[in-house]
């Protein structure tokens, strides 16, 4: 058995996506069916579209999604029918060499679905990030649904299944920051500003946001910085010196993926300080730094994928800090759409209009 239902899909690189009817099959092994109640407009929907990711076409695009449970495989026993879940891209498999040294945040072998979505004519969807959520039901692997509280609405609580999460952990589990501890945040996107954000919450005291465009500035200063640069006309490593009397941050988050960007990152952190990169890099990027600086700073340069995050630690907990009122996931959504309004979200997300349009269904 299987049943049919709409879903956005990108056909061929660079082309307009379009709504098209995908057979979701009923769960198998390990699989669950999930009726998708909101999912978030993220950039690496336009990367697949751009194929930018991979030439996998058709994808079915979507991934930052809260739904309930509509059905389980035969085996399936964490999860069951009715449960309110966010999608994770990051169901762990406890066996691989990470996992079994109790590193499952770096998972080399997560599960996704075994079985695939189709077309009506048959052909395999590639869905986006192992999830696809541009659609009204969608299969995933059953580790991939991670329980929330379902207060929570669904249109903030997916948003932790990608790009905030991202953000957040490149603050919290990555870098780790501390009370009292100063971060710099280069790029006030999505990914940027829930760093700002993870910022606050970690108890940051000078929180400095990065960015050339003042309507992100402007959210950055919503989401809790305490300082904010427009780096078009201001020299942002002088700048975040000179408000932390004269050393730079202890933590520097560069949320762009831009090698000048990831300089000035490098440079604007204090002696013995962390850069984390979460900002996604395209391939012919490159980047040179002084070599005796990499040395004479010391401290820690890191790449935080995903936020480090383990779906079933945080997405529980953050939702409760969402709902007791202390992380505004809300502040995130910039406008609700329907799911035939993807291709215009893009380009407000081009015209950084949005921090996230997020479809309901
Ligand atoms: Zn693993
Ligand atoms: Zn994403």
């Amino acid at each position: 058995m299987s049943q049919e239902v709409r879903g956005i899909i990108a056909r061929a690189k660079g082309q307009p996506v379009t709504m098209e009817t995908v057979i979701v099959p009923d769960p198998g092994p390990g699989e669950a069916v999930v009726v998708i109640k909101a999912c978030g407009v993220c950039h690496t929907d336009l990367h697949y579209r751009e194929g930018g990711i991979n030439d996998e076409f058709p994808f079915l695009l979507g991934h930052e999604a809260a739904g309930v449970i509509e059905s389980v495989g035969p085996d399936v026993t964490d999860v069951a029918p009715g449960d309110y879940v966010v999608l994770n891209w990051r169901a762990v498999c406890g066996s691989c060499r990470a996992c079994k040294r109790g590193e499952q945040q770096y998972c080399f072998a997560t599960h996704n679905a075994t079985q695939k979505m189709t077309l009506v004519d048959g052909t395999e969807l590639s869905p986006a990030l192992g999830i696809g959520a541009f659609c009204d039901k969608t299969l995933v692997a059953a580790g991939q649904c991670t329980k929330v509280d379902s207060a929570a609405p669904p249109e903030a609580a997916g948003l932790l299944g990608c790009g905030v999460m991202a953000g957040l952990g490149a603050v919290l589990n990555t870098a780790q920051v501390r009370r009292g501890q100063s971060v710099a945040v280069f790029g006030c996107g999505g990914v940027g500003n829930a760093s700002i954000a993870g910022a606050r919450l970690a108890g940051a005291s000078t929180i400095v946001a990065v960015d050339i465009d003042d309507q992100k500035l402007a959210w950055a200063r919503e989401l809790g910085a305490t300082h904010t640069c427009n780096s078009a006309t201001t020299d942002p490593v002088e700048y975040i010196q000179s408000v932390t009397d004269g050393f730079g941050a202890d933590v520097c988050i560069e949320a762009v993926g831009n090698p000048a960007v990831y300089r000035q990152a490098f440079e604007a952190r204090d002696l013995a300080g962390t850069v984390v990169l979460v900002g996604v890099p395209t391939p012919e990027m490159t980047i040179e730094l002084p070599f005796i600086e990499l040395f004479g700073r010391g401290g820690a340069l890191k790449s935080s994928w995903y936020g480090d995050c383990l779906p079933e630690r945080d997405f529980p907990m953050l939702i409760d800090l969402y709902l007791q009122g202390r992380l505004d996931l809300d502040r995130f959504v910039s406008e609700t759409i329907e799911l035939g309004d993807v291709e215009a979200a893009f380009d407000k997300m081009h015209h950084s209009e949005v921090l996230r349009s997020v479809v309901v269904l």
